[in-house]
C-alpha cells in the first residue's frame, strides 16, 4: 500500500508528541499516513509489557493514521546497516511524498539513532543496483523511490527551537492530540508535568503565530512554494 506520508520515530508516543495535531489534521483531509515506530518502547516505566502497544493502537485510531511498530531494542537502538536497509525498504514499499523524522541530536540515544537511520534510509531508498551491493540485496526487489520532502517536527525532549521552517495551525485538532497522548498511561502519569510542558510549547508557538496551538517543523532543504498565497496571514502581516 502507498502512503502520502511516513512518520518514522523511535518510540510509540513520539509522533503524537511531536506532530499529533498535524497528523489528525492531514488524516482528516484524506491523507494516508503511516507511523513507523522503530521500537516497541518496552519496558514502559509505569505499566506491564504489552500495555504500550494497545495504547499506541488506540492513539493511532484517535488520530486517523496507520501504525507499524518494529521490534528493535528500546533504549539500545543503533544506526546500523541492516536497519538502514530495512527502513529504506519501507520507504520503497510505501512510496511516500513526505517523510517526517526526528531531525536533531536529542538527549535520548534512541532518538539520536533514529535521526541518523531515517536520514540515511531516505537517501538509500532512491538508489538502484542493490543486487550488486553485499548486504543490500533485499532492496533489489523494490523500485527506487525518491522522497520529495524530508521534514523534522520538533522533538519535545529538546529545548524549544528559536527558528523553524514552517508551522502548522493545529488549533482545531488539538483536542485529538491531547486524547492520543492521554492514552499512554504506561509512560505518562495522570496530570503528568511533561504533558503540560508539551502543551505549553505548542501554545507558545501558537501565540507567536496568532493561533491557539501550532506545531513547528524544520526541513532538510529550503521550503519552495509555487504560490505565496497559500501562506496563512501573519500576526502583523
Ligand atoms: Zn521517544
Amino acid at each position: 500500500m502507498s502512503f502520502d506520508s511516513l512518520v518514522i520515530t523511535a518510540h510509540p508516543d513520539d509522533a503524537e508528541a511531536q506532530m499529533g495535531g498535524t497528523l489528525a489534521k492531514l488524516a482528516g483531509r484524506g491523507q494516508a499516513i503511516l507511523v513507523v515506530d522503530l521500537t516497541e518502547g518496552e519496558p514502559a516505566e509505569l505499566e506491564p509489557r504489552g500495555t504500550r502497544a494497545r495504547q499506541a493502537a488506540e492513539a493511532a485510531r484517535i488520530l486517523g493514521v496507520q501504525r507499524l511498530t518494529l521490534s528493535h531494542p528500546d533504549r539500545l537502538l543503533v544506526d546500523d546497516v541492516a536497519t538502514r536497509i530495512e527502513v529504506a525498504g519501507l520507504i520503497r514499499e510505501h512510496r511516500p511524498h513526505t517523510v517526517y523524522a526526528i531531525g536533531e541530536a536529542c538527549v535520548h540515544p534512541d532518538h539520536i539513532a533514529a535521526a541518523s537511520i531515517v536520514r540515511a534510509a531516505t537517501f538509500l531508498a532512491r538508489l538502484s543496483k542493490w543486487e550488486e551491493v553485499p548486504g543490500g540485496e533485499t532492496l533489489a526487489s523494490t523500485e527506487p523511490w525518491a522522497v520529495s520532502r524530508l521534514f523534522f517536527p520538533h522533538c519535545k525532549m529538546e529545548t524549544p527551537w528559536s527558528s523553524f521552517a514552517f508551522a502548522i495551525d493545529v488549533s482545531d485538532t488539538y483536542e485529538r492530540k491531547r486524547a492520543a497522548l492521554a492514552t499512554y498511561t504506561s509512560i505518562f502519569a495522570k496530570a503528568d508535568r511533561l504533558l503540560a510542558l508539551y502543551e505549553a510549547e505548542d501554545q507558545y508557538f501558537g501565540r507567536m503565530l496568532g493561533v491557539s496551538y501550532a506545531e513547528i517543523f524544520r526541513s532538510a532543504s529550503p521550503v519552495l512554494l509555487d504560490d505565496p498565497a497559500v501562506i496563512l496571514p501573519g500576526v502583523h502581516a
